[in-house]
């Protein structure tokens, strides 16, 4: 998984090599005789970047699967991975060059299976290009190698909700779907067990997207539910961030389909490169009675939001481009209860509510927070920067929060945009999420709601969003039995 994967950037720089296994195939005979899309046996393949979400250790099993003679490097080190190498502890690998990258690595690889944290400018993988060596990430050589239909789903926010929703619709279909991806969990395990007759959705980021090579296979089915400045630090620009977003149409043809959020100001600009269908959201899916099934085709979903009315209206037309009818639709929609650290209500202490949405790493997911839940609210938020402008969120918090407490490296500029607005505001920067939750606990009252709802990434104290969001489960369990 993306989100939190710069962690793995963070290691030193001497190197660690530790031989387990001795290569039997000439390297330089191997290059020369690679039959690209399926044959891996005998190829020297480096996976850079192991990471803790999965895709590394996945990738670096099936390689040794198909028999190729696998490198593993990281910038981490050893103890850092333990983790992941725990996992991988019955595959032979090659070479394990941990605590700093090795340039043979990338100069004698017939293929490099990069980490999707790694910038696309990294001189290690000009090396590896100019040596030749195919660059994929884990996610593109499930693609190249998946004989199912794809539907890949991408968008600043709403992903992981919307690809579920899409396999939840096409479940109650019948069809037999996998659902893989940013959400979590590779599914180049379960490539033997997915055939042509199957659907696969996938979650795809930016990063993932900024990786797809030219020689990518397009998702049969390409879903956008917006887009909207994040990642900053990373992309450098919007314009580049929303161009690594667009790749999930390239490549498409007239038999694909496309289905973008039009709502989404920078996403309506994006028509002109479907090549496929343009599946439009049907316009009396919009505007969406929250309750209740009125006029609109949709109905009344388990989770709240106009927010997730328009990913569900998303998951709906991508189903509906599969095949699926309406009737299964709404059974599939029906069925969807949410997904965890999204708004998830964790508990009821007295009268006051606590919501984990620590699933919320940008500032519009933070507005779409507030603007959902229809209780006073005490907000936590706060976490690492990625260049996102704090302004809207801000106006927001005045307008719809009883009271905010802000934590982490952005603490300070939240307190001070928010105070701009209105000096007379409740809140207060602190520098843990532990002091945060004790601020709002103290002032929050029966019939009113505590919500981790932090509009940033957790990098700057947690490993990444999931233990952020577990940590305040932890803490809110305690004031139930101090
Ligand atoms: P992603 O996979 O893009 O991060 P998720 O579905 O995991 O999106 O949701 C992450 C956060 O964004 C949660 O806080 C959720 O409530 C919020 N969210 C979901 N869909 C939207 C949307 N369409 N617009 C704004 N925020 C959203």
């Amino acid at each position: 998984m993306l989100r939190d994967a710069d962690a793995m950037l963070a290691g030193g720089k001497t190197i660690a090599a530790v031989t387990r296994f001795t290569p039997l195939v000439d390297p330089i005979l191997a290059r020369f005789t690679w039959d690209m899309n399926t044959d891996y046996s005998g190829r020297r393949a480096t996976i850079m970047g192991l990471g803790h979400f999965g895709g590394g250790v996945a990738a670096a099993r099936w390689l040794a699967r198909q028999g190729a003679i696998v490198t593993i490097t990281d910038l981490a080190d050893e103890k850092t991975l333990a983790d992941s190498l725990a996992i991988l502890a019955d595959v032979p690998i090659a070479a394990l060059h941990l605590d700093g990258h090795s340039e043979e690595d990338f100069r004698d690889a017939d293929l490099v299976v990069v980490n999707p944290a790694v910038r696309p400018d990294s001189p290690w993988l000009d090396t590896a290009r100019r040596a030749g060596a195919r660059l994929r990430t884990e996610i593109e050589l499930f693609m190249e190698n998946c004989p199912a239909r794809i539907v890949g789903v991408t968008g600043s926010n709403g992903k992981s909700t919307t690809a579920a929703m899409i396999a939840e619709i096409l479940r109650a279909s019948g069809r037999r779907t996998f659902l893989g991806g940013n959400i979590g969990g590779s599914l180049l395990e379960q490539l033997p067990q997915i055939g042509r007759d199957d659907w696969v959705v996938l979650e795809l980021s930016s990063f993932q997207l900024r990786h797809f090579s030219q020689a990518a296979k397009p998702p049969h089915i390409a879903v956008v539910t917006g887009c909207t400045p994040n990642h900053l630090d990373w992309h450098r620009s919007f314009a580049d961030y929303a161009a690594a977003k667009q790749r999930i149409l390239a490549g498409q043809t007239p038999d694909d389909f496309a289905v973008l959020n039009a709502r989404d100001a920078e996403v309506a600009t994006w028509r002109p490169l479907v090549r496929g269908h343009l599946v439009p959201l049907p316009s009396s899916l919009i505007p969406f009675p929250c309750t209740g099934e009125g006029s609109s085709p949709l109905p009344p979903l388990a989770v709240p939001g106009e927010h997730n009315r328009i990913n569900a209206a998303c998951a709906a037309a991508a189903a509906m481009a599969a095949g699926c009818g309406d009737g299964e639709m709404r059974q599939g929609l029906r069925r969807f209860v949410g997904l965890p650290q999204r708004l998830e209500c964790v508990a009821d202490i007295s009268g006051r509510r606590f919501y984990n949405d620590s699933a919320s790493t940008t500032p519009e997911s933070t507005i779409a927070a507030l603007r959902s839940l229809d209780v006073h609210v005490w907000l936590l938020a706060g976490g690492a920067a990625k260049g996102c402008d704090f302004g809207p969120l801000a106006a927001e918090i005045v307008r719809h929060a009883r009271g905010a407490a802000f934590f982490g490296a952005v603490r300070k500029k939240l307190l001070e945009r928010v105070a701009a607005i209105d000096r007379r505001f409740p809140c207060i920067a602190v520098e843990s999420l532990d002091e945060a939750l004790q601020w709002c606990w103290m002032r929050c009252r029966s019939g009113e709601a505590i919500v981790l709802s932090p509009g940033c990434a957790g990098t700057d104290q947690f490993r990444n969003y999931r233990r952020r969001g577990e940590r305040f489960v932890e803490l809110v369990g305690r004031l139930h039995n101090p």
